[in-house]
């Protein structure tokens, strides 16, 4: 029988184990322009991701496969991360000290442009705190789910993958 994965016995999946699956972009790329990323190590039959994107930068032979993203192919769009049911794909950029994480946004209330939020980890624990750059509201989203960027410490931008609004 075969082992089961750590992710599956946790619930979350952690940068190293993630790389076991998927090659991640190089520095170098992250820092080129945004990028996308899928987190989405289950084989189960889905496909939207590859559908939509308009550059073919997805590849995944049969809807059973991991997608694979070509990070020279992808422009960036966010059309994955809109579109992905699992809320499994992610952008990032670096500039800077900071990186850009384009994320869903299944909380409510859905943060405002320029408000700070307090960032969370793969586990849903505070880690600190970002500002939120966009917001493409559900009715402008080509999912179901609002997505957000935000700018985070760039030490954080592994950790990160939500984000939490306290309002006083
Ligand atoms: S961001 Fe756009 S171009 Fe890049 S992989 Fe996603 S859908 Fe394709
Ligand atoms: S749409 Fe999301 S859940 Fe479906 S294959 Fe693509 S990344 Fe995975």
């Amino acid at each position: 029988m075969s082992e089961i994965p750590e992710y599956l016995r946790t619930g979350y999946i952690t940068p190293e184990e993630l790389q076991k699956f998927i090659p991640l972009p190089s520095e170098e790329r992250l820092r080129k322009r945004p990028v996308a990323i899928p987190e989405c190590p289950q084989e189960i039959p889905c496909a939207p991701c590859r559908e939509i994107c308009p550059t073919g930068a997805i590849s995944m032979p049969t809807p059973n496969d991991l997608p694979i993203v070509d990070y020279d192919k992808c422009i960036g769009c966010s059309l994955c991360v809109q579109i992905c049911p699992g809320l499994a794909f992610f952008m990032m950029h670096y500039v800077g000290d900071k990186a850009r994480i384009t994320m869903p946004h299944e909380l409510l209330p859905v943060p405002e442009r320029g408000e700070e939020v307090v960032l969370l980890n793969r586990v849903g624990e505070p880690v600190g705190k970002g500002k939120v750059l966009t917001v493409v509201p559900r009715e402008r989203s080509k999912g179901d789910t609002p997505i957000i960027t935000v700018e985070v410490p760039i030490e954080l931008a592994w950790e990160v993958r939500a984000v939490k609004v306290v309002r006083e």
